[in-house]
């Protein structure tokens, strides 16, 4: 029996207030309205902006809300104007998304799309700014345009890549979000060459895709930088061959990168959000040729201060948003690549949750636990 065209009634977790458990409740699905398509999430995973915004500190504070964003799923129906998708094609959702039209999507080097760009205080749909859930007739505010802690979701097209429907959906969700970033960074962006050596800061999901993206270029020193000892052990499965914490030097880090490796690192990404990390990772590339690249998200009056000697002597610094690539033209692709067995998604996944138990997920995530912990939402 066709659901196309009615509301939906399933589960989903939903944030009532900042920082208290999600709640398991029975929600209503509206169909998918002009541009718009409804999923069937199938498996989806913790990031920490969804942490972030469940905490709502510093952040604008929206409940009751369905948080969520890296999923994998399959389309259940597509709203008028959608041609490029149709029912039982599998999907990952994208916080950012690709409308096509605007100059971004028109330029072949910016994925910033000005329609669909993330926009973390929206907590209605673009078309007519209303909510497609609600439980007992009161809506219930989106997140990034994707809120997938919910068996069924709306997204609008722009913001869902049709990926290959043999790659399995536990394991590609992440490539929704924190995987890509982090990996594209470095293969779109830093762009190593082989041999070369890449400093890492931050050795978290984003960082250790980094890490994965400096293995897959073949570079030939990876060295993480990180203030959390317990993050080495873990970052050698991702070929992090040195280590550096800054907090076990009396001089300043880029100083002892700069000894290290005789002038300098070739490429250098930073993945903490800390302005420090983010100087101290520009400032150890090697003169002549080197490149930083700026991934992390700073807080509001951070300013970055540097001598600017450090450009004239040849450096480059770059920033990089959600690693450069388009979310429909080239997600798909990235899917692509663990399916040739050239990217490793299988060591990003350290937990796994049932729906019913989302909360744990947040456990693990909050007390630095996990990289990746996947919630499947059918068990
Ligand atoms: P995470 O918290 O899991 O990892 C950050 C790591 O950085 C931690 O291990 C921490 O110990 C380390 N760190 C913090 N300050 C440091 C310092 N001064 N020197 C060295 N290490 C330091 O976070 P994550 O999920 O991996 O995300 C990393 C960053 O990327 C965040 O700022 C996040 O907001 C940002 N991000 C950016 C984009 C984008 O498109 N640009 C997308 C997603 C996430
Ligand atoms: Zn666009």
């Amino acid at each position: 029996m066709s659901t196309a065209g009615h509301f939906i009634r399933c589960l989903a977790a939903v944030a009532w207030e900042a920082g208290k458990p999600l709640v398991m409740e029975e929600v209503e699905v509206a169909p998918p309205q002009k541009h718009e398509v409804r999923i069937k999430v199938h498996f989806t995973s913790l990031c920490h902006t969804d942490v972030c915004f469940w905490e709502a500190k510093g952040q604008t504070p929206l409940f009751p809300r369905i948080l969520g964003h890296e999923a994998g799923g399959v389309v259940e129906s597509v709203g008028e104007g959608v041609t490029d998708l149709q029912s039982g094609d599998h999907v990952l959702t994208i916080f950012t998304g690709e409308c096509g039209n605007c100059r971004h999507c028109h330029s072949e080097e910016s994925n910033m799309c000005d329609l669909l760009r993330i926009n973390t205080d929206r907590g209605g749909m673009i078309h007519d700014g209303e909510s497609r859930f609600s439980t007992n007739g009161k809506p219930i505010h989106h997140f990034l345009g994707t809120s997938t802690f919910s068996e069924f979701t709306v997204v609008h097209s722009g913001q869902v890549a049709k990926i290959n429907p043999e790659a399995p959906l536990d394991k590609v969700c992440i490539v929704s979000c924190g995987l890509s970033t982090g990996l594209g960074a470095t293969l779109n962006v830093a762009k190593p060459k082989r041999g070369q050596s890449v400093a890492v800061f931050g050795l978290g999901a984003v960082g250790l895709a980094a890490a994965e993206g400096a293995r897959i270029s073949g570079a030939g020193r990876i060295i993480g930088v990180d203030l959390n000892p317990n993050r080495f052990e873990e970052a050698k499965k991702f070929g992090v061959t040195e280590f550096v914490n800054p907090r076990e030097h009396d001089k300043p880090v880029q100083q002892v990168i700069t000894e290290m490796t005789d002038g300098g690192v070739d490429r250098s990404v930073e993945c903490t959000g800390s302005v420090q990390a983010m100087i101290q990772a520009f400032e150890c590339v090697h003169e002549g040729w080197g490149v930083a690249v700026l991934v992390g998200v700073p807080r509001q009056d951070d300013a970055f201060r540097t001598h600017p000697m450090n450009f004239l002597n040849e450096r480059t610094l770059k920033g990089s948003f959600f690693g450069n690539y388009k979310p429909k033209t080239d997600i798909p692709g990235v899917v692509e690549k663990y399916m040739n067995k050239e990217l490793d998604l299988d060591k990003f996944i350290t937990h796994t949750v049932p729906f019913s138990k989302i909360n744990e997920a947040f456990d693990y995530m909050s007390k630095g636990e996990c990289i990746r912990c996947i919630i499947d939402m059918g068990a």
